[in-house]
Formats: C-alpha cells, sequence, structure tokens
C-alpha cells in the first residue's frame, strides 16, 4: 500500500466498531479497495499482533499494512 494515504482514505469511512483487538470501519462511500480495485465493505485495523478475527460470514480479504498494524478490506461474496 505504498501510494496509499491510510489516514486519508480511514477519514472517508464510518468507524463502526472498536475493541482490544481491531477496530472496524464501514465502507459507506464506495472507496475502492487499494489492492483489487473493487468496492470493499469495511476495513478492519488490527490493534494486537497477533489477532485473531472471528468472521461470521464468507468473505474474501485483501490484506495491507499501514503504521505496522495489519489492515484488512472486507469483501462480501
Ligand atoms: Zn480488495
Amino acid at each position: 500500500m505504498d501510494d496509499v494515504d491510510f489516514d486519508e482514505l480511514v477519514a472517508s469511512l464510518t468507524l463502526r466498531e472498536e475493541n482490544q483487538a481491531i477496530k472496524s470501519y464501514q465502507n459507506t462511500v464506495a472507496v475502492a479497495c487499494p489492492a483489487c480495485e473493487a468496492r470493499f465493505d469495511d476495513l478492519v485495523v488490527c490493534k494486537e499482533n497477533p489477532t485473531s478475527l472471528n468472521l461470521s460470514k464468507q468473505l474474501d480479504l485483501c490484506v495491507g499494512s499501514a503504521d505496522g498494524q495489519a489492515v484488512l478490506f472486507t469483501h462480501k461474496k
């Protein structure tokens, strides 16, 4: 994600959930995923290293990193 301004990206999104392990943002404005260029549904920032995610749905994931934290872009199938 070298070419992505992560702070700018996050500023366009809506924070939905934050807990000890993750921060989850909803993509309400159809921002394109920096990895695959399709619209993503949610962006998840992993605050703990390592972090477990309990996914309730089947998702395609794109992965990046920002400021040393893993960042996931989720795409619903
Ligand atoms: Zn993607």
